[in-house]
């Protein structure tokens, strides 16, 4: 399987797409085309373990990376998780149900992907016998960050340099990262919001001079952003898996279509769901969550991209974004595969702010997605509600994809024409890791301390703490640096000696 740029460039391995993490003209990798997972693969997959599972989807995209080894180590990192299952599926009623993606060492979603990613970027390497060092550059809103120390601390040929926005990460978050073991990683903090982090961050990948200077010391640039195509592809996998799941706890029969609801920031997670929907697993409509930065559920609703906007902190930080880089990659294929399109688009995008799709473009994104958005009082109300009726205390992110699927949910059963469909919200963070939010919501209660947040959430909940936070709270910070958005690249160059 080969990949190639969305704003063009030569087909390349997959190893390499992952090693260099960006491709050509700053463009994203993709597949040169879906792999399809044909009706007996998915049979056979109702009887795998989740790293089976994985290890199949996975291996259709990386094919030249050995399925044992690919699958010994898959087997390894999801062992890290807490509990039998990495990724379970929760009956909340019929027709409802919570994928939860956040059991893993820091306790949400990016740790699927960044537990595997070391690997793929080692085995990567060694397939090309690249010898420099290689330096994990991420910019992070919060969850990203951490998920990428804890992945690739201590690894053998890597660095890794966090930015994280001084102002926009839950204190627990923050906590997280200050206090990251490891001889081979940095945390700085950066002032101003994410998308000033993460497009000064950006402009180092683009810029030939930063990497010239970095190759003077031997040292290679790559990222685990959701940018990097092995941040994605093993995302694909829990897809097929609850699909599996549903099938064989008698919740649907084979072949029956199913809705995703998906809390959405850079726009990775539900683009994983739509490369699981081309490859051929049963899916209805993908439900694209935003919070008041509702950047995307305008995107969806009128076909403008439109990132002149005002920006809020929100009570889900990992999901204020106003530039979802991952959007990129639908564009690719909404246009027809056309990369001239998808680099006139980004230029738009990059200087007067906007893009528009045209009107065949939009009608297809509206038969994929349905867009919403909650506000900061909609996601407390949600919170708190579905605790009251089901007793599942939602973390603040996932508390608004579930009241968007709501909303979705009670449009499709107003409309005469439609059967109502199962939906699965994905659970992107446990109610642990912005606990003062959650608390608020639970209860209607200001907290000062996010570990009293945590022992009175589990007070009301019962639900269990988990083992990596319990432990934050007797770990001293290590990393204390804060810099403007222009010294990056000096911050980056220091660290690497
Ligand atoms: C990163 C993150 C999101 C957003 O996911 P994207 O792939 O960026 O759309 C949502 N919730 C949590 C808890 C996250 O960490």
């Amino acid at each position: 399987m080969k990949f190639i740029g969305t704003r063009g460039g030569k087909p390349v391995t997959g190893a390499e797409a992952i090693v260099r993490g960006m491709a050509e003209g700053g463009g994203l990798y993709v597949p040169e085309q879906f792999p399809a997972v044909t009706e007996d693969e998915l049979s056979a997959m109702l009887g795998m373990n989740y790293p089976e599972r994985a290890a199949l989807i996975i291996g259709k995209y990386f094919d030249e990376f050995p399925a044992d080894e690919l699958l010994r180590e898959l087997t390894a990192a999801y062992e890290k998780f807490e509990g039998e299952d990495p990724v379970p599926l929760i009956r909340i009623e019929d027709g409802l149900y919570i994928l939860e993606l956040f059991h893993g060492p820091t306790c949400a979603f990016k740790d699927i992907a960044l537990t595997v990613l070391p690997y793929l970027m080692r085995k990567g390497c060694d397939l090309l016998h690249v010898k420099d060092e290689i330096l994990i550059l991420t910019a992070t809103s919060g969850d990203t960050g951490k998920a990428a120390l804890e992945g690739f601390r201590d690894a053998r040929g890597v660095k890794v340099a966090v930015f994280y926005p001084d102002e926009g990460v839950s204190k627990m978050q923050k906590l997280q990262m200050v206090t990251q073991d490891g001889e081979n990683v940095d945390v700085v903090a950066v002032k101003g919001n994410f998308d000033d982090c993460q497009s000064a961050v950006k402009k180092i990948f683009r810029s030939q001079e930063c990497r010239d200077k970095l190759a003077e010391r031997g040292v290679l640039l790559s990222s685990a952003n959701s940018i990097n195509i092995g941040r994605l592809v093993p995302q694909i996998a829990y897809y097929f898996s609850a699909y599996c799941d549903l099938v064989t706890s008698e919740q649907i029969k084979m072949g029956d279509e199913v809705d995703f609801s998906v809390p959405t920031g850079n726009f990775g997670n539900i683009l994983a769901a739509y490369y699981a929907k081309r490859m051929g697993l049963p899916i209805g409509t993908l439900v694209c969550a935003s919070n008041r930065n509702n950047v995307l559920t305008d995107f969806f609703r009128k076909g403008i991209y439109d990132k002149k906007r005002p920006f809020f902190r929100t009570m889900s930080p990992s999901m204020d974004i106003l530039v979802s880089s991952n959007l990129e990659r639908l564009l690719f294929e909404l246009c027809g595969r056309d990369p001239a399109l998808v680099v006139e688009r980004m230029k738009s995008l990059g200087g007067a702010g906007r893009y528009s799709l045209r009107p065949e473009e939009l009608r297809e994104a509206c038969e994929l997605f349905y867009a919403g958005c909650a506000g900061e009082e909609d996601t407390v109300e949600c919170v708190y509600e579905f605790f009251e009726e089901f007793n599942y205390p939602l973390d603040t992110h996932t508390g608004v994809a579930m009241h968007v699927a709501r909303e979705y949910c009670r449009k499709r059963a107003e409309d005469v024409n439609l059967q109502p469909r199962p939906m699965v919200v994905v659970s992107t963070a446990s109610p642990y890791k912005c606990p003062q939010a959650v608390y608020y919501a639970l209860t209607g209660n200001d907290v000062k301390d996010s570990f009293k947040g945590v022992k009175r959430i589990h007070l009301i909940t019962a639900m269990k703490v988990p083992e990596s936070l319990k432990a934050l709270r007797y770990k001293p910070p290590r990393f204390k640096t804060l810099v403007a958005p222009d010294k990056i690249f000096e911050e980056v160059m220091n660290f690497v000696g």
